[in-house]
């Protein structure tokens, strides 16, 4: 699982993920109002769905692998028979936005115009690609709210939304949020761990403090958790960055256990300590 995460978050080892066994169940929670939360139980199927169910039908923040699509839908019939009219997708990983394949059925597929671009330099299946695309923000009206999906540029990726479900006080993150777990960020998808940290920081400011937030992995989080999140990542990064500094090479980093502090965050089910620690020194060796 630890792996299968990890890798599975680049966005390339679809066919693991396609042949894992059926045994992988979508299970469903009420956050408060028109909103849902549902995430795998039984073994990975992808990141966490946000649903917004209600007069107006089913819009969906990030719909899994495709493998899970007909479990998700059997999940939202048990309490909508209303069709999923949109999808908003966090950013351009498999795991997060596979669904899109079948969903589009019915659905209209809105994302950051950076993950249609990368979604065809990558050769993915155009049945993917987004309907609509946007640059800085957009606001959707559904099921009687505003949801208004923002860019942070060069976060986890180069095309990640934060999604804010404004009536309800919902926040979906995607994978600028790993919650419980160390977070994985791909320079190579974009991704820049120091903007990252800003980023977060600026929806600290801008999302009132008894929001709901939905990680792209881990359990359903609040506001507080999100707070502690970007303390442990300015934390590792400012560790590593005066290990480095000091000139320490990953291997004196290792065995001197430097990130001793978080390593509950290491069994998690993204990467380990020491796949966290690696990923640090190499972000912040490479060029800025
Ligand atoms: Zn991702």
């Amino acid at each position: 699982m630890k792996k299968m995460m990890l890798v599975l978050c680049l966005g390339v080892q679809i066919a693991y993920a396609q042949s894992a066994d059926d045994s992988i169940k979508t299970q469903i929670r009420k956050i408060d109002g028109n909103l849902y939360f549902i995430d795998c139980v039984n073994g990975f199927g992808g990141g966490n769905v946000t649903a917004s169910i209600g007069e107006d039908g089913i819009l969906l923040a990030d719909d899994m692998y495709a493998m899970m699509s007909a479990r998700l839908r059997a999940t939202l019939a048990t309490i909508s028979a209303k069709p999923v009219r949109i999808v908003l997708n966090s950013h351009f990983h498999g795991d997060h936005i596979q669904g899109n394949s079948g969903f589009r059925e019915s659905a209209v597929i809105v994302a950051h115009r950076n993950v249609a671009a990368r979604l065809i330099r990558n050769n993915s299946s155009k049945a993917l690609l987004p309907h609509v695309s946007f640059s800085d923000s957009l606001t959707i009206r559904f099921n009687g709210e505003d949801i208004r999906l923002i860019h942070f540029p060069y976060s986890h990726t180069d095309g990640d939304a934060a999604i804010y479900f404004t009536g309800s006080k919902v926040l979906h993150l995607g994978d600028m949020f790993f919650f419980g777990m160390f977070p994985a960020v791909y320079a190579e998808g974009g991704g820049n761990i120091r903007q990252l940290v800003s980023s977060i920081d600026q929806l600290l400011q801008q999302i009132p403090p008894d929001a709901h937030v939905v990680p792209g992995h881990g359990a359903l989080a609040t506001m507080r958790d999100l707070a502690d999140y970007a303390a442990m990542l300015k934390e590792t990064i400012a560790i590593v960055e005066t290990n480095l500094r000091n000139g320490k090479t990953l291997e004196q980093m290792r065995t001197e256990k430097v990130l001793a502090k978080y390593d509950a965050l290491g069994s998690g089910g993204a990467q380990t300590t020491d796949q966290y620690l690696g990923m640090l020194v190499k972000l912040l060796t490479e060029k800025k």
